[in-house]
């Protein structure tokens, strides 16, 4: 399977991204009002306006490039956790890609995601079962990976990561919060669902609309 995947997609997937964010804002604060300070809807909104405020001003030729802004942009724009991890994970996933680059395959997009999953991993130490985003696009790569290895085309795996960034968003509900704010509670982190996961959760469905 060699499909040729184009930067109009990933502009899509990000644009998509931004719109569901706006969306999800009040959502995505109330879930952190629980276990954190109330700020993920609003630091997500912010950042996800300006990465398109950048792509409005001059769209890079290459998915490659395109991704490294919107990382550097959430970086620039967005303080709190959530900014330097969804940053390190767009900048990760243009840097595999690479800048130059032409042409896209589907193996090259998992590779990418891959390469932001460690990137978030590098930079804010998360394991499984920390009750953070990695719980959610942790199985949603697998999944992905999972799908290509058995020849599945992109928009076919894409939604396979969807449905497992949507499970691994509702399995951190029961844990134990190990990293970041909601770490702070400790037990009364139980019952509470991750907004960082759930905002990954969105970003899987953004990437799996912008390739169907
Ligand atoms: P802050 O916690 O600084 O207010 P946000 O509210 O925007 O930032 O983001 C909180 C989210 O960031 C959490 O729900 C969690 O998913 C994620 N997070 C926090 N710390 C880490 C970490 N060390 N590794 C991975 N994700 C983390
Ligand atoms: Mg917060």
């Amino acid at each position: 399977m060699s499909e040729n995947v184009t930067t109009a997609v990933f502009e899509q997937w990000v644009r998509g991204f931004a719109d569901l964010i706006a969306a999800n804002r009040e959502h995505l604060t109330e879930l952190d009002a629980a276990i954190g300070d109330a700020d993920h809807g609003s630091n997500m909104d912010r950042g996800m306006k300006a990465a398109v405020a950048a792509l409005d001003e001059s769209r890079p030729p290459t998915a490659g490039a395109l991704l490294t802004k919107v990382g550097m942009t959430l970086v620039s724009t967005v303080g709190g956790a959530s900014g330097p991890l969804f940053g390190t994970f767009f900048m990760r996933m243009g840097g595999s890609l690479g800048a130059t680059a032409e042409t896209v395959s589907a193996g090259d997009v998992a590779a990418a995601l891959r390469a932001g999953l460690g990137g978030i991993v590098d930079r804010g130490k998360a394991a499984p079962g920390d009750k953070t985003m990695y719980d959610a696009l942790a199985p949603a790569v697998e999944a992905l990976e999972a799908a290509l290895t058995d020849q599945a085309t992109l928009a076919t795996g894409l939604k396979a990561a969807r449905d497992a960034a949507a499970a691994g968003r509702d399995a951190t509900t029961p844990m134990l919060a190990r990293k970041g704010r909601a770490s702070y509670l400790g037990e009364r982190s139980v019952g509470h669902q991750d907004p960082g996961a759930a905002s990954v959760a969105l970003l899987l469905d953004a990437a799996a609309d912008a390739a169907s």
